[in-house]
């Protein structure tokens, strides 16, 4: 990360920073970095630059460890009663969300 001076007061700032922590001037480099480097992780940045990885709340998980439960519930039940296309809809909903998840997890910052 490299060090550039502001267009307004000339001092040195981060060439990722949004705008001057000094004068407050806009740099107008957050554009050009979402568009040159496209995140792979999810974080926000920060007034002075900084990426701030976004974690995952205790809803998140819940619902991450809820829904493909529930689901996997509601498709038995399904092909229990004997609504084989409903069931296997629903298992099948299940494995693609459960795969996004795991998608997901695997492009956690650790
Ligand atoms: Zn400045």
């Amino acid at each position: 990360m490299a060090l550039v001076p502001c267009t307004e007061c000339d001092r040195q700032i981060s060439e990722l920073a949004i705008s001057c922590p000094g004068c407050g001037a806009p740099t107008g480099v957050k554009e050009q970095i979402s568009l040159e480097n496209k995140p792979s992780k999810a974080y926000v940045l920060t007034p002075d630059g900084k990426k701030r990885f976004i974690k995952a709340t205790t809803f998140d998980i819940i619902i991450s460890i809820f829904l493909p439960f529930w689901g996997v519930v509601v498709g038995i039940i399904a092909l229990c009663k004997g609504e084989t296309k409903r069931g296997f809809t629903m298992l099948a909903i299940v494995a693609c969300v459960t795969l996004l998840i795991i998608f997901y997890a695997s492009n956690q910052p650790h």
